[in-house]
Parts: structure tokens; sequence; C-alpha cells
């Protein structure tokens, strides 16, 4: 099996190619290191791994036009909100260009593709939980919106080169994750407190710490992405992919604080603009279709998180 990743060196993709090159897969990953460090990449070295450094808003090197890959896995994109907000027309750019591009390989080369989308389509929920049905609250001209409305234009794109063309498609929405590999100066909140209590600074929430999110480990993450590739239902999606567990951000410094024993105390600021004020996934489908649902509790998984970061 023959697997590209693109954004393969951020913290979803590197966790992605270290178990799928476990699984005895062939992976070659993309990534321009716009978000993302070379020295991710040293745990995947090995006859079956191959990296191309490119942008994906440019033309596909022959490297990856020649690949015959089976999958492909469409990450790459700055993911967290200082960095998809560091320059909103590039992060446009990726998400429909890039897209594009990567839906052309697909169509040509008859592979299976995977859409990483994100919770951030429901924008700032009127209901909770959200499901797929629901069709979003989204500041279409926000400071979010260049992730945001340019994921939502790349489920359009996707669905139709799934309608149009018959491909292969798979759209998950990604809910809030955290893990090993996530980058120390990513700016979200699991990995900006983790660093924040292990070096005993201040707690920087944002607003009065009573929004919530919910967390969801990497690993329950790449199950699911894996299951819903791998499925033999010619169904594309979307999916909800998170951890139904809801929390406030106030509850997950504490709990921060409390797993790493740290005497930091928490500082309030001002809540970022468009700011989601809670998001909580309905799971139902991917339970459904691909009979998927977390397994790590979030003390499990903040443990793990803690140790990477220590
Ligand atoms: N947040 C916070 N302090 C931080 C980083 C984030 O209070 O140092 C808040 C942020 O405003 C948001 C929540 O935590 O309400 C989750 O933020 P994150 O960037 O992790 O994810 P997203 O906003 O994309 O869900």
């Amino acid at each position: 099996m023959k697997i590209l990743v693109t954004g393969g060196a951020g913290f979803v993709g590197v966790n992605l190619c270290k178990r799928l090159l476990s699984e005895g897969a062939k992976v070659t990953c993309l990534d321009n290191f716009y978000t993302s460090s070379e020295k991710n990449l040293e745990i995947l070295r090995g006859d079956s791994f191959e990296f191309v450094k490119h942008d994906l808003i440019d033309p596909l090197p022959e490297s990856i036009l020649s690949g015959e890959f089976d999958q492909i896995y469409h990450l790459a994109c700055p993911a967290s909100p200082p960095h998809y907000q560091k320059d909103h027309i590039y992060t446009l750019k990726v998400n429909f260009i890039g897209a594009l591009n990567i839906l052309e390989l697909a169509k040509e080369q008859g592979a299976k593709i995977l859409y990483t989308s994100t919770s951030e389509v429901y924008g700032d929920p009127e209901v909770s939980p959200q499901n797929e049905e629901y069709r979003g609250s989204v500041n279409p001209h926000g400071i979010r919106s260049c992730y945001d409305e340019g994921k939502r234009a790349g489920e359009s794109l996707f669905m139709n080169y799934f309608r149009q063309y018959d491909l292969g498609v798979r759209i998950v929405r990604i809910f809030n994750t955290y893990g090993p590999y996530m980058d120390r100066d990513d700016g979200r909140a699991v990995s900006n407190f983790i660093v924040q209590a292990l070096e005993s600074k201040d707690i920087t929430i944002y607003g009065d710490g009573t929004q919530t999110r919910s967390f969801q480990y990497i690993d329950d993450l790449l199950e699911g992405m894996i299951r819903f590739m791998n499925s033999e239902d010619n169904f594309p999606g979307p999916v909800n992919i998170g951890n139904p567990h809801e929390i406030t951000i106030k509850e997950l410094a504490d709990t921060v604080i409390s797993l790493t024993g740290a005497k930091s105390q928490l500082k309030f600021s001002e809540l970022p603009k468009d700011d989601p004020l809670q998001r909580r996934p309905d799971i139902s489908l991917a339970k459904d279709k691909f009979d998927w649902e977390p397994k790590v509790g979030l003390e499990e998984g903040l443990k793990k998180t803690i140790e990477y970061f220590t």
C-alpha cells in the first residue's frame, strides 16, 4: 500500500505517518515546514519512508505526480489560530488551491483521498452537541474566516469531486486534538498550558475561561481516520471525529496544574474575536458508519502529553 500524507511533518501528520509505517505501508510525506519542523521527521526514517519538501499551492513535482498512490491523507494547512492568522491569504490559498492540486492528483491516480476538515466549520455554534447536519454559525469575513471558510470551501471541493468524478472521497471534521509532537509554540490551549505549567509560568486564559471545548487524544483521532479511509462503503461524509467529553478552558487549566504539580497562577486576558463559546461533537455517525469511538480519557492523554513535553 502506497500512501501520501500532505502536511505529514505537522503534529497530526507525524503521528499518522508513524502509525501507517508501523502497519507496513510505504509512506510519502509532503510538507513545506510552514508550521512544522524537520526535527519531527527524525522518528520516521527507514526504507518505507520518503519525504518531499513542497508547497501545495505550487504545481506538484514529478516525484509526486509519478507516485502511484493508493491512498492520500490531505492534512496540509496551518491549523492553530496564531498560525493560520499569520498570513490569512496564504491560509485561504492552501485551503483552496492546495486542495484542488491534490484532488487532481487523486483523480489522475484513482487514489482514495481523505480530507481533514474541522469543527471550525460549525463556527460559534447555536446548538450543542454539533452533528454533521448542522450548517454552522460562521462569520464569513471575521479573523478566523481564512480557516473556517477556507475549510468549508475545501469540503465543497471534495464533495463535488465525489459527485462529479466519483472519486473515493472521505471528509472528516476533526475536533480539538492534542498529544505528543504538538509544537511548543503552536499557541493552542493544551500545549500552552502544559509548557507554561512545566516552566512554572502563569497560565494564560483568554476570556473568563467558561468557554468549552472537547479534547481528544491523537491516537483516537488516528484510529477514526484510518477506519474511515479503509471503510468499504463509498460514503464521503462529512463525519465528526472528536471526544464528546466537554470541559471549560478553566477546568482544562486546573487539570494541567494538578497533573504537573505546578505552582502556576491563572492569568486572564481578553477573549479573541469570534472565539467559539462552546464545542462538542455528536459522534453517532462515526459509531454507525465505522464503529468508532474514543478510548483515551482526558487525564490519561494529558499525562502522556506532559511526559512528551517534559
Ligand atoms: N485559549 C486560552 N489560552 C491559551 C490558548 C487558547 O484560553 O493560551 C483558549 C482559546 O481562546 C479557545 C480555547 O482555549 O477558547 C481553545 O483554543 P485552541 O487554540 O486550543 O483551539 P480552538 O480555538 O481552535 O478551538
